[in-house]
């Protein structure tokens, strides 16, 4: 008899769902292994805004989740647009330059609202309005909420992560820390039949009926990023986890699983320049500076070099990181006036912005071609101001005319001292490549047969995310993806 039915190995959102579901689906003795020790647990999850994109079809469907929320919010139910399949679909599709796994995007939007009432029952989960990260006021003071994506956890990822661990030991998972695994074990039918893990004092092999490999990314492995990515991504500073560096990715590739989807790209988000070089657990997400569309952004040679305004920032922000990095000395400022400064989210209350009473004193503060930069500002806002309203809650259509790049939104004119610049870089926050898997979560390997007793979910399901990603969609991949696998894992073991 194995030591296990189940072993999942990792220890964020995407584990901790596949170890509650594989207990659910007839998985006697669950296994969790993480990496990291008990203090510094639950992966990119901790550190993660806990935002969730998944359909409803009626701003009702959301009541479960948010009750009382027209009290708080009046006029919420008028406001709130439904966002039905297609319009996940479109948004993924569009992001993704149509490249997103036709099969897994179809599982993810099919099964996002049905994984939502799941993580709040079985889940335990609590959930709120990402109102300080997602909510603009429109022209009269009322918030608009984003189609799709505005629902979150109460208290974001930590607590996201911390729920998880406390429903997983209620449903009687035994969680060991500070423990990785090294490698997968196969029987002699080519079976996966136990992982080798190393833990504080020991190395040893355990073994299960199954296995779910859930332990994340490549993001934190310079080495990989050097490899897969490309300069300059191994000198980016990284937004989550120092625990993510492929562990999964190569167990798996080592036994014969198929890489899949777009190993070359990842998610990456404008940050504060100063930020460290890996997540800080009491800072989280806060270090990110997504409030661009309302000023304008220059690189070190004083340029501008990407539509600030090109859509709303959760369409834009995780492929505008990588675009910063690649900048010169992947370094650039954000600057600001003072009439848009109510609109930066309150995540830039943590840092010091520079400040002047003009724009040239405010230039002399930056580290970029002076003489450049003003040019910059100065055709910018000749450029600026056509169309209109102003309004933040929506593509407003206020442009700029004779310059380029062009500012197709927001692009109100740098005129209302004082002005205000944020330095940013890029941090990465976590890569797209990963292994193909069936519907069941099963991996595949390269010679296209599902490989038995091996499953995986989360940040190392490829194919759904190329070139660019839609706010929310991880967590939400990450909870349908380790249900579905905890529960082909947890049948799979218990039919042994
Ligand atoms: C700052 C920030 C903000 C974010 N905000 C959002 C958001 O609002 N909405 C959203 O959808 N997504 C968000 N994301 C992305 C989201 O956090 C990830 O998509 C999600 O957490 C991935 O879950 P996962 O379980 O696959 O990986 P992770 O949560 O990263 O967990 C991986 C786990 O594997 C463990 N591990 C690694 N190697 C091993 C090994 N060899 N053995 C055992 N364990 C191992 C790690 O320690 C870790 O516990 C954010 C990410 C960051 C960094």
């Amino acid at each position: 008899m194995s030591d296990f039915d189940v072993i999942v190995v990792g220890g964020g959102n995407a584990a901790c769902a596949a170890a509650v579901s594989a207990r659910e689906n007839g998985a006697k003795r669950v296994l969790l292994l993480e990496k990291a020790p008990k203090g510094q647990r639950g992966g990119n999850t901790h550190f993660s805004g806990a935002i969730f994109r998944f359909v409803y079809n009626h701003v009702n469907e959301l009541d479960r989740f948010l009750p009382g929320i027209e009290a708080e919010y009046p006029g919420f139910h008028s406001g709130v647009q439904p966002y039905d399949e297609a319009s996940f679909r479109g948004d993924l599709m569009n992001v993704t330059n149509g490249r997103s796994d036709p099969e897994l995007s179809k599982i993810l939007i099919d099964q996002s609202y049905d994984t939502m009432v799941w993580l709040q029952e079985s889940g335990k989960m609590k959930f709120e309005p990402a109102h300080s990260v997602i909510g603009v006021k429109d022209i009269n003071g009322n918030y608009k909420w984003p189609k799709g994506a505005f629902v979150r956890i109460e208290h974001e990822g930590v607590s996201l992560s911390a729920t998880w661990f406390k429903t997983a030991e209620e449903a009687g998972v035994e969680i060991r820390y500070d423990t990785s695994a090294q490698s997968l074990i196969q029987d002699s039918t080519g079976r996966v039949s136990g992982v080798v893990a190393r833990g504080p004092d020991e190395l040893k092999a355990i073994s299960a009926g199954a296995v779910v490999l859930a332990c994340g990314g490549f993001e934190t492995n310079p080495a990989w990023r050097r490899q897969y990515l490309g300069d300059p991504w191994e000198h980016a500073k990284v937004r989550g986890s120092n625990f993510n560096y492929g562990d999964g990715l190569k167990m798996a590739m080592d036994i014969g699983a198929m890489p899949w989807g777009h190993w070359g790209g990842c998610h990456a988000t404008p940050i504060n320049a100063e930020a460290p070089d890996y997540g800080q657990r009491n800072l989280t997400d806060k270090t990110n500076r997504l409030s661009y569309p309302y000023g304008v952004m220059i690189n070190i040679e004083g340029k501008r070099w990407l539509d600030e305004g090109e859509n709303l920032q959760s369409y834009t922000y995780a492929k505008y990181g990588g675009s910063i990095l690649k900048q010169p000395g992947s370094l650039a400022y954000q600057i600001f006036d003072s009439k848009v400064l109510h609109l930066l989210e309150p995540r830039y209350s943590t840092s010091e912005p520079l400040k002047s009473d003009t724009l040239e004193g405010l230039v002399k503060q930056l580290k970029v071609n002076h003489t450049e930069a003003m040019n910059t500002i100065n055709a910018y806002n000749e450029a600026a101001g056509h169309g209109g309203p102003f309004n933040p809650a929506a593509l407003d259509g206020v442009h700029t005319e004779g310059v380029t790049p062009a500012k197709t939104n927001w692009a109100v004119k740098l005129d209302t001292p004082p002005y205000v610049s944020y330095p940013v870089t890029g941090g990465i926050t976590f890569t797209f490549g990963g292994l193909k898997i069936t519907k069941d979560g099963q991996v595949v390997g390269s010679d296209w047969k599902p490989m038995a007793g091996l499953y995986t979910c989360g940040e190392m399901v490829g194919g759904l995310f190329h070139y660019n990603y839609p706010l929310g969609t991880g967590l939400m991949s990450g909870a349908v993806f380790g249900r579905i696998a905890g529960r082909s894992a947890g049948k799979f073991a218990a039919a042994m």
